[in-house]
């Protein structure tokens, strides 16, 4: 049996124990020593970490009366050990399960809504709520309560007691069915029975802040960051106001402003700049046109263009369609591929099925299209000069076989 000083005196950081027994577990080793300040993982409270002598302490597990302390390798043959608890890290989780306490019980008196589990994880403490929507005026009615009950610095008191005993306490969730009760106690504020460290008075946790929710089947999830990660949060938010002011030169009252207003002219640009894409489109469509190879009255406008927007060549693309007598093959060649468009204008009939399938092995391509326009990609840029002379030579085919024919 492990005597559990973390619950006689939960500040106590530094001990010194007898070792009672060492085992090997697969590749690490467990040591039971006869009294430990390290809390074992449970009641949703992660295990300490620290060390016993110079070995770090990787886990900590409670198995019947003992607990065990995983160490990475064997204890050298020594009867005494002293053991360090990391202690800002216990702190930082006493703070989050008193929070919690805390939380659960603001959630129900500023919004009615009973806690169905709670989480103490590495970066927030989390409180499952038993509905699937909450409004956000109910969180800041319980986050303001939960805060107020922090500040008035109250008691937290720890009850060894006996199940039938329980009815003395107002105990916001049903005990669970062990022979000895321990019920954590902020007189008027809250009851439960709790396994898990805590401070001594309300007034330690600091501060309670509400980050955010998640939906979990069907469920809502409530993030809160309590005590130091509170603090941490704010100086974080703060730093980036301080870079948001310098960036936008502006004050922390104007941030908002200021962001709205460069996206509205971000806005008014881009609209700006597709009318001028659309007219520069057009004119480099009938620069195309004018300089096409053209037979019998059809002209063919072959072009490559490099690494360029693709709304732009789509739209030199649309273009070129709308000229009578016109097909166009167009490519786009980039770093890594290539994106093409071929087509013909409405006045040409050309069979691209039977054109284009068979040369897409040039340039690693695939696509495709309905009647006169097709489109696609391709993963092997290098071939899109024989494609699009291959390409040529099978439209001038078709055309001209069909009309000679
Ligand atoms: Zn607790």
């Amino acid at each position: 049996m492990t005597e559990q000083l973390y619950y006689t005196d939960p500040r106590l950081a530094d001990f010194e124990a007898r070792v009672l027994q060492q085992e090997q577990n697969a590749d690490r080793w467990a040591v039971i020593l006869d009294r430990t300040a390290f809390y074992p993982e449970g009641g949703g409270q992660p295990a300490d970490q620290g060390q016993l002598n110079d070995l770090q302490v990787i886990d900590v597990q409670k198995r019947g009366e003992e607990i065990l302390h995983y160490l990475p390798e064997p204890l050298p043959g020594e009867a005494v050990v002293r053991g360090r608890i990391d202690w800002p890290r216990r702190f930082e989780f006493m703070q989050q399960h008193t929070g919690q306490h805390i939380i659960s019980a603001s959630l129900i008196i500023a919004a009615g809504y009973p806690t169905i589990s709670a989480y103490l994880g590495d970066r927030y403490t989390a409180v499952e709520i038993d509905s699937d929507a909450i409004r956000e005026e109910e969180i800041v009615a319980a986050e303001a309560l939960a805060n107020r009950r922090v500040s008035q610095n109250l008691p937290v008191h720890i009850h060894w007691i006996r199940p039938e005993e329980a009815e003395n306490y107002n105990l916001r969730k049903p005990p669970p069915d062990v022979e000895r009760l321990r019920i954590v106690e902020i007189k008027g504020v809250d009851a439960a029975a709790c396994a898990g460290t805590h401070v001594a008075a309300t007034g330690e946790i600091g501060l309670i802040k509400y980050d955010g929710l998640e939906k979990i089947r069907g469920r809502l999830r409530l993030h809160w960051l309590i005590g130091e990660r509170a603090y941490r949060d704010t100086r974080d938010k703060d730093r980036l106001v301080a870079a948001l002011n310098r960036e936008l030169t502006c004050g922390t009252a104007d941030i908002l402003a200021s962001v709205q207003e460069l996206k509205n002219k971000l806005r008014e640009r881009e609209q700006r700049i597709s009318q001028i894409e659309k007219l520069l489109a057009e004119q480099r469509a009938q620069a195309l046109q004018d300089r096409a190879e053209s037979r019998e009255g059809i002209r063919l406008v072959g072009e490559s263009f490099v690494s360029e927007e693709p709304s732009y060549v789509q739209a030199v693309y649309q273009n070129l369609l709308d000229h009578a007598k016109t097909v166009a093959c167009i490519l786009n060649r980039r770093e890594a591929d290539l994106q093409w468009w071929v087509g013909c204008s409405e006045d040409l009939h050309l069979s691209w099925k039977r054109i284009l399938p068979p040369i897409f092995a040039l340039i690693g391509g695939k696509g495709g299209g309905r009647d006169r326009s097709w489109q696609g990609m391709g993963s092997k840029p290098e071939g899109g000069q024989i494609f699009l002379d291959t390409l040529r030579k099978a439209i001038w085919d078709q055309l001209l076989g069909a009309k000679n024919g």
